[in-house]
C-alpha cells in the first residue's frame, strides 16, 4: 500500500533531477560511492541508464577503516569493476607511473582510497557528493530527500551503502559500558587516540589483530580476547605472481580472488548457484569460506601482542572509569581483565532493520531472511525497483560480495536487471 506521506501530498511539486529516460520515467539512484555503488554507476552509465549517483567516493575507506591499515586482499582482486578496460587497479598504478605489484605487496589502504577516487573521477564524474537523508515509498515510485533539503522521485534505488550500519555489538555488551569506554572498529581512523591506555580488542580476525598490531605501534597497549581456541594468520602467497606457480599446483588449487583453491573459484564464479541453496547452507557458506584470520604480514607485528584465546566475556561494566572484564575459559575457569577502553572487532551483521534511510514503511515491505534482505537473481528485493549491493547481498549470493572482488558480478547483474527490466522472484 502507498503511503501517505509529506511527500506524497508534494509530490506533483517536487524537482526530479531531469534525468527522466525517453519515456519519461524517473532516474535509477544509486546510494553511496564506495566500490559497490562506483561499479553499479559505471556499469548503469554504460547501459545508458538514466541516474542519479550520490555519495562522498570511498568515505567508508577514509573515515571508518584505520590509518595504516593495509589490504589483505592482493592486487588482483581488489579492482572495480567497469564494463570497459583501463579502471583496473593496476591501470590506476600505471596512470600514476607507479610499478607492476604481484600478490606479495599489500595494497596500503590510502592506495585503494585514491584508487577509488580515481576510478570515480573517470568513470562516474557524474556522482554528486551529497548524502540522502531518506527514501520512501510514494505510489510505487521512490521518494528520495537529499541532505541538502531537494526532494525527488526515482523510479529505482540502489543501496550499495555498505557494512558501516551493520557494524555489530554482542548482545551480551549492551548497554553494559558507557559509550565513551566502547567502541566498535568501523567507529575509528585514526588508533593514535589511545596511545599510552590499555585497550582490551575483542575478536580474532583481521579487524582485530590489524587493530591491535597498530594501537601497539602507535603506543597504546592492546590485549586481544579470542572465543576461538588460537588465532590464525594466512600464509604468504608461494610466487609474487600467480602464473609462475608451478602446472601440477595451478591445476590442483586454482587462483581466485578470494584466494587458490576451487572452492574459492566457485563461490567467485557460482553466486547465481548459490542463491539458489537452502538459507542454512549459504549463512554456514558465507561464515565458513575465509573466515576470521590475519593478512600473513601481521603475525610479525603481533610478537609483543598479549592474545587470550579460548576466552568469551561472561560480564563487562564500568569501574573506576574503566572496563572491567570477566573472561571465562572452556574450562569455566574465570579471570579479570582491566583496560581503558573496550574496542569491538566483532565485524557486521546484515540486518536490513538496521538502514535508517529507508523509512520504517518501506523498510517493512522488504522481505528478509535473518535480517538480511531476499534478492531476485538481480539483486532486486521484494520491493520492485529497490535493490541491495554488496555486503547486503553477501547471505543471497555468498562470500565474493564481502569483499570488492565481487563488484563485477554484482554491478553487471544489477545493471543488466535494471536496463531489462525484467524481474524474478526474490
Ligand atoms: C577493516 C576492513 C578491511 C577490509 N579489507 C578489505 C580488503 O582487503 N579487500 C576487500 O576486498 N575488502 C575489504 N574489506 C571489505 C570492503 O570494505 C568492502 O568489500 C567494500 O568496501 C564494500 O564496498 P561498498 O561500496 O559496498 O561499501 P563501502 O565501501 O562501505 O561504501 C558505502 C558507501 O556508502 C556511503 N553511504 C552510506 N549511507 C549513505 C547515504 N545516506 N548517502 C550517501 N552515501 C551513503 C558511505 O559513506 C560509504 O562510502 C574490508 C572491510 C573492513 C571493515
Amino acid at each position: 500500500m502507498p503511503m501517505k506521506t509529506g511527500f506524497s501530498a508534494r509530490r506533483r511539486t517536487v524537482r526530479n533531477g531531469g534525468t527522466r529516460d525517453s519515456l519519461g520515467r524517473p532516474p535509477t539512484v544509486v546510494i553511496g560511492a564506495g566500490p559497490y555503488g562506483l561499479a553499479t554507476a559505471a556499469w548503469l552509465s554504460a547501459a545508458g541508464t538514466p541516474r542519479r549517483v550520490f555519495g562522498e567516493p570511498m568515505e567508508c575507506w577514509h573515515t571508518n577503516m584505520p590509518m595504516g591499515m593495509f589490504l589483505k586482499s592482493v592486487p588482483t582482486a581488489s579492482s572495480i569493476s567497469a564494463p570497459e578496460s583501463g579502471y583496473r587497479f593496476e591501470d590506476f598504478r600505471t596512470a600514476r607511473g607507479l610499478g607492476p605489484v604481484g600478490d606479495l605487496y599489500p595494497i596500503p589502504v590510502e592506495e585503494m582510497i585514491a584508487y577509488g577516487r580515481w576510478f570515480q573521477e573517470r568513470r562516474v564524474p557524474e556522482l554528486e557528493r551529497r548524502n540522502v537523508r531518506g527514501v520512501e515509498h510514494v505510489d510505487g515510485l521512490f521518494g528520495v530527500t537529499l541532505d541538502s533539503g531537494e526532494e525527488f522521485l526515482a523510479g529505482n534505488v540502489v543501496m550499495a551503502t555498505g557494512q558501516v550500519p551493520f557494524a555489530h555489538e554482542p548482545a551480551e555488551l549492551t548497554g553494559r559500558l558507557p559509550g565513551e569506554l566502547v567502541s566498535h572498529t568501523s567507529g575509528h581512523r585514526d588508533l593514535s587516540r589511545f596511545s599510552g591506555q590499555r585497550v582490551a580488542v575483542l575478536g580474532a580476525g583481521q579487524s582485530a589483530l590489524e587493530s591491535a598490531a597498530l594501537l601497539h605501534e602507535t603506543g597504546a597497549l592492546p590485549t586481544v580476547i579470542a572465543r576461538a581456541a588460537s588465532v590464525a594468520y594466512g600464509s604468504p602467497p608461494d610466487t609474487d605472481r600467480p602464473s609462475d606457480r608451478p602446472r601440477p599446483v595451478r591445476i590442483l588449487k586454482p587462483g581466485s580472488a578470494l584466494g587458490p583453491g576451487w572452492s574459492h573459484v566457485a563461490c567467485c564464479y557460482g553466486g547465481g548457484v548459490i542463491r539458489r541453496l537452502p538459507r542454512g547452507t549459504r549463512m554456514r557458506l558465507l561464515h565458513a569460506v575465509l573466515g576470521p584470520s590475519g593478512g600473513w604480514w601481521l603475525r610479525p607485528r603481533m610478537d609483543d601482542v598479549p592474545v587470550l584465546c579460548g576466552r568469551t566475556i561472561r560480564s563487562a561494566g564500568a569501574e573506576d572509569g574503566t572496563v572491567r572484564l570477566d573472561l571465562v575459559d572452556s574450562t569455566g575457569h574465570t579471570r579479570v581483565l582491566r583496560a581503558d577502553h573496550l574496542l569491538l572487532a566483532t565485524g557486521y551483521r546484515v540486518d536490513v532493520d538496521r538502514l535508517g534511510l529507508l523509512a520504517p514503511e518501506l523498510r517493512r515491505e522488504v522481505r528478509t531472511f535473518r535480517g538480511a534482505p531476499r534478492l531476485s537473481s538481480g539483486f532486486e528485493s521484494s520491493v520492485p525497483g529497490l535493490f541491495f549491493t554488496g555486503l547486503a547481498a553477501a547471505p543471497t549470493f555468498g562470500p565474493v560480495l564481502r569483499f570488492v572482488a565481487g563488484t563485477g558480478f554484482a554491478a553487471r547483474r544489477a545493471a543488466g536487471s535494471l536496463a531489462a527490466g525484467t524481474r524474478d522472484r526474490p
